[in-house]
């Protein structure tokens, strides 16, 4: 009987030969977002250019701060619009 090992290498093969095949796998705020690939999981971010880069614990940290900014900002401005109703 042969073991199979579970090496993803023909994921990583697929995605040098054909591109990943990336989706969005969070939304931080409204320009700034998650991406991972389908087939070998590597993660994508946008940073502060605009720009896709690899997602790396510094990104994920950043991420994570301009969320929490983000939701924040989100929920002071949702209250003002409802004072302003009155
Ligand atoms: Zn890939």
């Amino acid at each position: 009987m042969k073991k199979t090992t579970n090496a993803p290498a023909p994921m990583k093969l697929y995605c040098n030969l054909f591109g990943h095949n990336y989706e969005v796998s969070k939304k931080v705020t409204s320009h700034v977002k998650e991406y991972t690939c389908k087939c070998c999981k590597k993660q994508l971010t946008t940073n502060s250019d605009g720009a896709l880069t690899e997602l790396t614990p510094k990104f994920k940290e950043i991420n994570s701060i301009l969320e929490e900014m983000y939701v924040r900002r989100m929920e002071r401005s949702q209250e003002k619009a409802f004072s302003s109703s009155y």
